[in-house]
This record gives C-alpha cells, sequence and structure tokens, in this order.
C-alpha cells in the first residue's frame, strides 16, 4: 500500500506573489511539494521572512517534512539603471561600459565592475536569457564597442552572461552574504549558490556558514561552463546539486544541455550526491492549465534517470495555476515511478564512496540493507539518523522500497524531504536504545507504514554518534514490539 502513494522523486517549487498564502501553500505541500525555494534573486527580505513563517506555520499543521531552501544570487551579472526601454538591433554598433565607472551617455551599463578586466575583443555578451547577443569587437577608452548579432528590447536591471569570460567575481557578494545571515537567522534547510564554478566556490559558502554557527547542507547550481569542467570536484564538495537548465542554455547553448544532464545526474548518482534538474518543466502551465506533451516527458525523463528533486521556477512563483502545477508534477512522476517499479527497476550497484565521506562503513552498511531488503523481501528499510547523512547514502542506492528515515532533530527531519525516496519521520529524543526502538515501532504501527508480520531492515549506529551507522538488523514488527 505504502509503495503506491509515495512519490520517490521529491518537488520543489518556487515561492513568489502567486503562491505565498498560507491556504496556497498547504494545497501545494497536499498536492506533492517536498520543498520551497525563495530565490533571493527577486524580492526583498521581508517579504522572505513573511514567506518562510507561512511555509514554518504550515509544515508544523501539517506534520510533514518540509525543506526552506534558500537560494542565493552569486556572482550573477545584471544590465544597470536604464532610464527607458532599449531596442538593439541586428548590425548596430553599440558601447558596453561598467556601470559603477560609466560617465558615457548612450552606452549600455554592466553593472560588474571587472566587466573590463575580464571580457576580450572576440567575447559574446549575451542578455536577458541570451534573447539579445553582443560580440567585443574593440576596446577603446573604458568602453567595450559591440556589434549586434541578436537583438531584443531590454529594460534595466536584465540578466547577463558572459559565456566566454573567466568571470574573476568573488563567489559571495556583499547581498550574498546578507542572505546568508537571513537564512541562518530563519534557520533554513538548504541554501544554495548561483554560477559556481569550482569547488572552491562551494567552501567559501561552507566557511560563511559555519563562521554565523551553521552547518547548513550546500547545493551548488551547476550553471557556468568552469563549473562542468570542475564537476568532479563540485561534487565532492558540496551536499547536493543542482542542473539549473536556465543559465546553463545561456551560457553553452541549448542543444548541450540534455547531454549534460545526463553527465552531471549521472556523476551525481555515482557519488552518492543528491542531484535536482531546474527551469521550464512545466513552463507552459504559467500561462495554461495543462502542460505540453514534451514538458510531460522531461519530467518523466528526469523522474526515469532517478534524480532526487525536479523544480518548478515561475510556474509557481508568477504563475496562473501555481497548485495545479504540482499536482500535474506529482502525477506525472507517480505514473512514471508505478511503471518503473512494474517494468524495469534495478538497483544502483555502483555508488562509490566520496572522499569526503569519512569511512566508508556507513555506505557499505546503507548497500547491505538495500540489497538485503531487495532479497528478504522486506517491506521497508528504516534508518535512525542524527544529521540525515544515513538518509542520503541508503537512498544513494535507489531502493524500489520505502526508506523511513527517523530523526530527533527537526532541521534534519526538513533536510531529508529532498533526498530520493526518503519519508522523513520526527520522533522524541530517545534517553536508551530500548526507547528509540520503542519510539520507532510506536511511529510504524502509527503511520500504519507496517503490518505486524512485516518483515523490516534496520539501520542504527552507536548511540548518539552521528555519522556511526555500523548495525544492520532484519526483524519482523512484532518482534521488534515484543522487544521494547
Ligand atoms: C536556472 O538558471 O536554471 C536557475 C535555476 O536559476 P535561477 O532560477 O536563479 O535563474
Amino acid at each position: 500500500m505504502l509503495e503506491k502513494t509515495l512519490a520517490r522523486t521529491k518537488i520543489i517549487a518556487t515561492l513568489g506573489p502567486s503562491s505565498a498564502s498560507e491556504d496556497r501553500i498547504k494545497r501545494m505541500i497536499l498536492a506533492g511539494v517536498d520543498a520551497f525555494r525563495l530565490n533571493m534573486s527577486h524580492g526583498d527580505n521581508e517579504t522572505h521572512a513573511t514567506w518562510v513563517s507561512m511555509v514554518k506555520k504550515v509544515r508544523k499543521e501539517l506534520r510533514r517534512p518540509v525543506a526552506i531552501f534558500v537560494d542565493l544570487r552569486g556572482p550573477r551579472i545584471r544590465l544597470g539603471d536604464l532610464p527607458e526601454a532599449r531596442n538593439l538591433s541586428v548590425g548596430e554598433t553599440i558601447e558596453i561600459v561598467n556601470a559603477k565607472r560609466s560617465t558615457h551617455s548612450g552606452a549600455l551599463a554592466i553593472d560588474y565592475p571587472r566587466l573590463l578586466k575580464d571580457v576580450h575583443v572576440g567575447h559574446r555578451i549575451l542578455i536577458r536569457d541570451g534573447r539579445a547577443e553582443v560580440e567585443v569587437k574593440a576596446i577603446e577608452g573604458g568602453a567595450l564597442i559591440c556589434r549586434v548579432k541578436r537583438g531584443t528590447t531590454l529594460v534595466a536591471h536584465q540578466g547577463v552572461n558572459l559565456p566566454d569570460s573567466a568571470v574573476s567575481a568573488p563567489p559571495l557578494s556583499a547581498k550574498d552574504k546578507a542572505d546568508i545571515d537571513f537564512a541562518v537567522e530563519h534557520n533554513a534547510d538548504w541554501i544554495a549558490l548561483s554560477f559556481v564554478r569550482s569547488a572552491k566556490d562551494v567552501d567559501t559558502l561552507q566557511r560563511a556558514l559555519k563562521r554565523r554557527g551553521s552547518n547548513m547542507p550546500v547545493c551548488a547550481k551547476i550553471e557556468h561552463p568552469s563549473a562542468i569542467d570542475n564537476l568532479d570536484e563540485i561534487i565532492e564538495a558540496t551536499d547536493a546539486v543542482m542542473v539549473a537548465r536556465g543559465d546553463l542554455a545561456v551560457e553553452v547553448g541549448h542543444a548541450k544541455v540534455p547531454m549534460l544532464q545526463a553527465r552531471i545526474a549521472q556523476a551525481c548518482l555515482t557519488k552518492a550526491t543528491p542531484v535536482i534538474i531546474a527551469t521550464q518543466m512545466l513552463e507552459s502551465m504559467i500561462n495554461t492549465p495543462q502542460p505540453t506533451r514534451a514538458e510531460v516527458s522531461d519530467v518523466a525523463n528526469a523522474v526515469m534517470d532517478a534524480v532526487d528533486a525536479v523544480m518548478l521556477s515561475g510556474e509557481t512563483a508568477v504563475g496562473e495555476y501555481p497548485v495545479q502545477t504540482c499536482q500535474v508534477m506529482h502525477d506525472i512522476i507517480d505514473q512514471t515511478e508505478e511503471e518503473m517499479f512494474k517494468a524495469h527497476w534495478r538497483l544502483r550497484p555502483n555508488v562509490e564512496r566520496r572522499s569526503r565521506d569519512q569511512a566508508g562503513v556507513g555506505m557499505a552498511v546503507a548497500n547491505s540493507a538495500v540489497f538485503t531488503a531487495h532479497l528478504s523481501d522486506a517491506k521497508l528499510i528504516l534508518a535512525f539518523t542524527e544529521s540525515g547523512r544515513t538518509a542520503r547514502l541508503v537512498a544513494s542506492f535507489r531502493a524500489n522500497r520505502p526508506l523511513i528515515c527517523l530523526t530527533a532533530r527537526e532541521n534534519a527531519f526538513h533536510r531529508m524531504a529532498l533526498f530520493w525516496g526518503v519519508l522523513p519521520g520526527l520522533i522524541c529524543e530517545p534517553r536508551t536504545v530500548l526507547e528509540l526502538h520503542r519510539l520507532a515501532a510506536d511511529a510504524l504501527v502509527e503511520h500504519r507504514w507496517l503490518r505486524d508480520k512485516d518483515l523490516l531492515v534496520s539501520l542504527a549506529g552507536t548511540f548518539s554518534v552521528a555519522g556511526g551507522t555500523n548495525t544492520m538488523r532484519v526483524i519482523r514488527l512484532e518482534d521488534l514490539r515484543s522487544s521494547v
């Protein structure tokens, strides 16, 4: 019964004016949303704080694990002020200057102090999601002299991409630092960094969190060509990866994105690093109540690739049908997974240990649990976790059984909502191992996750030591209950 109702692939929905009310948030969670993203590139932190309180209130009422995912703007480059909309026509020559230093009238300003240092003759500058493309022909008197190759109408502060330039901006701007303060202060569950270029960028964010006393897990957004070059080290360094297809497509060209998506997802799965597929998954539902066939296939293909989560952006932030879009996404996941489990599901024996998973013991035990559950036909896998790490390790083997992960830590409870196939459960802090088993048995019965005669595989570690999972037990629920 459990398998049918439990979606393994998780859904992240971006909050925005269309979704930010308690009623909408509630309906979106009931429709299948597991995490809400705050896109720090838009809106002010007063509004974000209101949205965080709404999510916290609703998830508490529903007693559901729902992650709050703060997405930092990172070194994203934008146009400066534009007094009025400006049309760029193909073939036109324009001057582009650094917004901070500009005195040129009529020049287009880009808000990036290192513009003239990083951009060279022959480089492309893409503006407004790549709708405008200009090529640098010369650099004269503090201005880039550019020829328009693709034109559009521009307004102030639209996004700029420099796909040919080695962007040397620091990974965290002053705004990002204020947003990290916000995430820590509001006890967010995940924090993502845009335009990650190397493992060093991830490390910079991790150190910034540590200085603020936080161990919040970090998600690296892959959208810059340098991140592709440094993919393996980023996957090793980070807690999760997002394939941010919007900017990635602008930077590398649309046609390269599908194979990159497959390559990144595969690399993450191999290293037990959670991976999220983002952007335009159900884009047409911003304005229409039904998706296109191609969008349905896009979501289903991500599910078949066994990624951890799929993300909605404009669909839920500014779309007309935020709740319906979540329902549609959940239905596609449900139908695809049902067929996958019936037809050609295979466990993933080729998961590799990451060097930062200090020892391979947790991973070896997680692997054993998944194969034992499969061979013994146990109904589910039960794990206890302090930090959520065991949940991530077991999830990485993609068992075709539910994975119940119990924790006494509220942060871990919500963080685990992003992991493939994990059903997090919140229990009171146990004082002894016996009490832990009693709480587990109570939770299994209360949630009707198991019947008395059902077999389960349980994983545990040395009592109250984080990261020490080293014991596996195969037991019937009735025996677990009578042992406590
Ligand atoms: C993307 O570019 O695909 C993305 C997810 O980032 P953002 O929504 O912040 O532009």
